[in-house]
């Protein structure tokens, strides 16, 4: 155990993007990492733009990828008295001040040159401290408060100095007070904004590092002027290097929209696994060159230290349906499905199956289990069957969806044929429309149907026609299957088995 305690706190404004779930997963290994606490705080203050359906798909993505908190999770809205009550406090110890200026500011030409004659006068060239209200006696600020006139709470930034921390990424980072304005902490309305309650959160619940992307580094010098007009200490800062868009640009929610959002890697049949290990990629090495991290392993090598201050980039392409997301996330997941323990992935092979109606309850059902349920005495059960085709097809796939889609003519008669086969491995060899049929007769009277026998009858078949065995396999692959690649067609024969083969080499349909 430690006294580590980070917290992952999204804006539901929308789903989990990238940028966020790459965010959640840092603070979520560091936790792991130090033995400490990874909490969650749901930042919904801004009452226009959040939504329950946010909180929502936010919460689904993170359950995806597995991050629970450690304790239950604080929905910012409900510390608004708290968020208040420092603003108040604050005022009291005139570390801020009430601002009367109407929501329509004065226009007029010549009160906007006193201001700024003013200001120039106090050396405050930016016009950060030209606030009318800035200097008002309290006596003054309170009786116009007594009087119902509105107000809002600014922060009273010191004239002289400036805010310092050593940031884990990017180093020591300063900022002349003079660059910060009075920033307003409660409107008019009562409502606190958002450094001030992110500030107040972060005290109260304990938080000692705060890891979060760059674009808050702006954010965080304001939030550091809250913490000393407050008195407290500011936890450990750690901001995370951009995810940027394949042309550079600022990867966004609104113009990329789907391609960044979490569930739809999880709809589109990413395994967790593998999109984390992407994701953990995404700014962070341990310097060795190495791809492939389990989550323990992640969990054991992950350092504030290990991230990169350089942007990252996410490849993915938009315009090319075959390729649209990231080539390394894609990689990735393949290398995932093809190596990971055959019974980790068998849950989710059958999950897509039941998805896509192919799924049916026998291939859970052994050759004992049968055996004893009808005495029926076969080579191998379905669950047998079921795991050894699972395994066979896995090498060439890259989600889950290729188990349903490219891999459907293992689970299905009903099978889709991929037009590029048909005219690659079919049209061109118009003779195979005789002879395809003509081997499932020769299969017919075979009683065992397994690779090297079916190899001797395909070879011996394509020597008496005097063509190459390819021709007979491509051919035949193309029928069986629906598509012009796959794993060994001898392979493929003995999975699909006697009785489907036949049926599908006698079968014109692809031929019409
Ligand atoms: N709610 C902010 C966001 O979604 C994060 C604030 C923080 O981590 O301090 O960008």
């Amino acid at each position: 155990m430690s006294d580590v305690r980070v917290r992952f706190a999204p804006s539901p404004t929308g789903y989990l993007h990238i940028g966020s779930a790459r965010t959640a997963l840092f603070n979520y290994l560091y936790a792991r990492h130090t033995g400490g606490k990874f909490l969650l705080r749901i930042e919904d203050t801004d009452l226009a733009r959040s939504t329950d359906e946010s909180t929502r798909s936010i919460l689904e993505g993170l359950a995806w990828l597995g991050f629970a908190p450690d304790e239950e999770i604080i929905f910012q809205s409900n510390n608004a008295d708290k968020h208040r009550e420092a603003a108040r406090r604050l005022l009291a110890e005139g570390k801020a001040y009430r601002d009367f200026t109407p929501k329509e500011a004065p226009k007029d030409a010549n009160v906007k040159d006193a201001i700024k004659e003013r200001a120039r006068a106090q050396g405050d060239e930016k016009h950060m401290r030209d606030n009318p209200y800035r200097d008002l006696s309290s006596d003054e600020s309170d009786v116009r408060a007594a009087a119902g006139e509105p107000f809002a709470i600014r922060l009273k930034v010191p004239v002289e100095g400036r805010t310092a921390f050593n940031d884990q990424v990017y180093g020591i980072q300063e900022r002349d007070y003079a660059d910060t304005e009075d920033l307003v902490l409660l409107r008019s309305d009562g409502h606190p904004l958002y450094n001030l309650a992110v500030v107040c959160d972060d005290i109260e619940m304990g938080i000692t590092h705060v890891i979060r992307g760059q674009d808050h580094l702006t954010n965080t010098h304001k939030q550091i002027l809250i913490y000393e007009a407050l008195g407290v200490t500011p936890p450990t800062f750690a901001h995370l290097p951009l995810i940027m868009a394949p042309n550079k640009g600022k990867l966004s929610k609104r113009k990329h929209g789907e391609v960044v959002s979490m569930t739809t890697y999880r709809d589109a049949g990413f395994l967790a696994d593998a999109f984390r290990n992407f994701l953990a990629l995404l700014g962070w090495s341990a310097s060795e060159e190495r791809e492939i991290y389990s989550l323990e392993e992640l969990i054991e090598k992950f350092s504030l230290e290990g991230i990169h201050r350089s942007n990252a980039v996410f490849n993915f392409h938009p315009d090319d349906p075959r390729k649209w997301t990231d080539d390394k996330a894609i990689w990735m997941n393949a290398e995932y499905i093809r190596s990971m323990s055959l019974e980790g992935l068998l849950p989710h092979v059958k999950a897509e199956l039941k998805a896509a109606k192919l799924w049916r309850d026998e291939y859970e059902e052994s050759r004992e289990q049968l055996h004893e349920r009808t005495s029926a005495s076969l080579e191998i059960g379905y669950k047998e069957w079921f795991e050894y085709t699972v395994n066979l097809i896995r090498q060439r796939f890259f989600t889950l969806k290729d188990f349903s889609a490219q891999g459907r003519a293992y689970f299905s008669e009903d099978f889709d044929f991929d037009p590029a086969a048909i005219a690659k491995n079919l049209t061109k060899f118009p003779e195979l429309k005789e002879w395809l049929p003509e081997l499932a007769e020769r299969f017919e009277s075979m009683e065992f149907f397994f690779e090297d026998i079916i190899e001797e009858v395909v070879k011996a078949f394509a020597e008496e026609k005097g063509t190459k065995l390819g021709v007979i396999m491509n051919g035949a692959r193309t029928l069986l299957t629906g598509v012009a690649v796959g794993p060994s067609m001898l392979a493929v024969f003995e999975v699909i088995g006697k009785e489907r083969s036949i049926m599908r080499l006698k079968s014109q349909i692809a031929w019409n």
